[in-house]
């Protein structure tokens, strides 16, 4: 069997092993795990990622949107989960009816739960988002006071209340306690308003570093998936290779040009491979010029414009089987290249590496486990 044209195998036994190494930690702090999986489970697919998740310890599962929320329920799931931001025409009652925990963030967004809650008949289950110095999604400090009052006064539970952080994969930056102490604060307030929220804070750096952050429960989204934002010891396996295969081999004599723009020149003759991916598949074009893929046992240059639909790969005097296998990005144990490599090359994180190879065009399959019922 040759490799697909392209393919993102995903091993959810590492899936599975990252969450218990994150799930250990946060134990040891007396807190549980949410599992994120937004954007698709980070382009590794939510729903078999959560299932995976849970069979690693994970207790609870976290999304972006109700929608996300929703198909993870579809799927079977039955375990708690939390969705944080939507629009503002977002109508919460099939949240409430599929019993999905929400975020608010504002007053406006209570309204709009407690609306829900008047025509469902059922009573939501709130997790307040207090903004504590990341600037961007939660309540502001200055609202929050008049925010628990109105929450702590509405035919709701306040589950939990929550905050995020700026530079947590910056070890030692001092935002990091500012946060915390913010955080701290505004749950003297909330319980000054009669509120007994649980607290949850930490995303996967904070999770690996900052134990005293765990409160009652983790929200690691990357490290999941094996990526680790900060340089700890963890032993965290990723869990996303990115395949092709060698679909044409050719000899160029020395001067001969590859690729749009004729950006490379064969130095001297060599033998160069075809491979079926491009920046329709997630291959950045930017990476032009400065990558390798893994191909017959080891790095392999590709050589000129990465394409839409193709790259080529310089083999020098060794010539690959048609449909040898090659690997664009994998776990790194056998030497191939990682995301983590490509996304300091481009000058990103791995986080977008891996969430941009949901594509129509790639194939996803899973090992280790289960198959996505979806595909
Ligand atoms: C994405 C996200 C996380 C996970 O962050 P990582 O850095 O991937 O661990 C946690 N909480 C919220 C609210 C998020 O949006």
């Amino acid at each position: 069997m040759y490799p697909p044209r392209a393919e993102a195998v995903i091993d959810l036994s590492a899936i599975s092993h990252n969450v218990a190494v994150l799930a250990g930690k946060a134990r040891q702090s007396g807190a549980g795990t949410m599992a994120v999986v937004k954007a698709d489970g980070y382009g590794h697919g939510a729903v078999p990622v959560a299932r995976a998740a849970l069979r690693g310890g994970a207790n609870w599962l976290g999304a972006c949107s109700v929608a996300e929320a929703l198909a993870l329920r579809e799927s079977g799931i039955t375990a708690p989960v939390l969705t944080w931001l939507d629009t503002v025409d977002t109508d919460f009652a099939p949240a409430l009816r599929a019993g999905i925990d929400v975020t608010v963030s504002s007053q406006p967004e209570l309204a709009r739960v407690i609306d829900a809650a008047g025509r469902t008949g059922l009573r939501p289950r709130v997790h307040l988002k207090v903004d504590t110095g990341l600037c961007r999604n939660g309540c502001a400090a200055a609202e929050w006071p008049a925010l628990v009052k109105a929450a702590a006064a509405g035919e709701i539970d306040v589950v939990a209340m929550w905050s995020h952080f700026a530079c947590a994969d910056e070890p030692g930056d001092p935002s990091i306690d500012v946060q915390a102490a913010r955080f701290d604060e505004a749950y003297r307030s909330a319980r000054q308003a009669g509120l007994h929220p649980l607290r949850h804070l930490a995303n996967s750096a904070a999770t690996l570093t900052r134990p005293e952050y765990h409160f009652e429960l983790v929200r690691p989204g990357i490290a999941i998936y094996g990526l680790n934002p900060v340089p700890t010891a963890d032993d965290l396996r990723p869990a996303m290779t990115f395949r092709s295969s060698v679909v044409l081999v050719k000899r160029l004599v020395a001067g001969e040009s590859v690729s749009y723009g004729h950006t490379w020149t064969a130095p001297r003759e060599t033998t160069v491979a075809l491979v079926p991916v491009g920046y329709g598949d997630g291959v950045p074009r930017s990476l032009s010029g400065r990558f390798s893929v893994w191909l017959g046992g080891r790095r392999r240059p590709v050589v000129g414009r990465v394409c839409m639909d193709q790259i080529v790969v310089d083999c020098g005097d060794w010539e690959p089987p048609l449909g040898a296998e090659v690997v664009l990005f994998g776990t790194g144990s056998s030497g191939e290249p990682t995301a983590r490599e490509w996304a300091d090359t481009l000058g990103t994180i791995d986080y977008e590496i891996v969430t941009g190879m949901y594509r129509p065009r790639v194939r996803r399959r899973y090992v280790g486990t289960e198959g996505d019922p979806r595909e």
